[in-house]
C-alpha cells in the first residue's frame, strides 16, 4: 500500500529532526546552557533564554497521557481518522504524534508506548508510537 501521510512541515529550527527521523531517530532539542529538553524545537531556550542548542537522541520511549480521533473536519491523508496522542517521553518532555498497531477502544491511560516511523507521500518519515510489545 503506498503512503497517503503528508510529508513533514520543515522549518530552519526543526530540519535535524525532520532529518533524524527520516534515519529512523527520534532527536530533541536541549539547551546547552541549562540542559532543559525542549519539543517542538525552537531557537531560545525558554528557560533561560540562551541560543546554545544541542541535538540530543531519545529513547522512543514514553506513556500515552491524553488522546483524541478528529472525525470533523476529516484529517487530510488519512484513509481513516488518525489517534492523535500527547506522549510523555520517558526523558521528560512531551510530544504529539499519532498511535498506531492499537484499536482505540485499547487505549489506556499512561499506557507504554514506543516509536516507529511511517512513511510519507514524498518519501519522508514521521516518528508515531505503538504499544510496546510485551
Ligand atoms: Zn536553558
Amino acid at each position: 500500500m503506498s503512503a497517503t501521510r503528508p510529508d513533514p512541515i520543515e522549518t530552519p529550527d526543526n530540519a535535524f529532526f525532520w532529518a533524524a527521523a527520516d534515519r529512523g531517530e527520534l532527536v530533541g532539542l536541549r539547551c546547552a546552557d541549562c540542559g532543559d529538553l525542549q519539543h517542538p524545537p525552537r531557537p531560545m531556550c525558554p528557560a533561560c533564554h540562551s541560543t546554545r542548542r544541542e541535538e540530543v537522541k531519545l529513547s522512543g520511549r514514553g506513556r500515552v497521557r491524553v488522546w483524541t480521533i478528529p472525525r470533523h473536519p476529516a484529517p487530510i491523508g488519512f484513509a481513516e481518522p488518525p489517534i492523535v496522542a500527547l506522549v510523555d517521553l520517558e526523558e521528560g518532555t512531551r510530544m504529539v504524534s499519532n498511535l498506531v498497531d492499537v484499536a482505540p477502544d485499547a487505549i489506556t491511560p499512561e499506557m507504554p508506548v514506543e516509536v516507529v516511523f511511517e512513511p510519507t507521500v514524498g518519501g519522508r518519515a514521521v516518528p508515531v508510537f505503538r504499544p510496546v510489545s510485551r
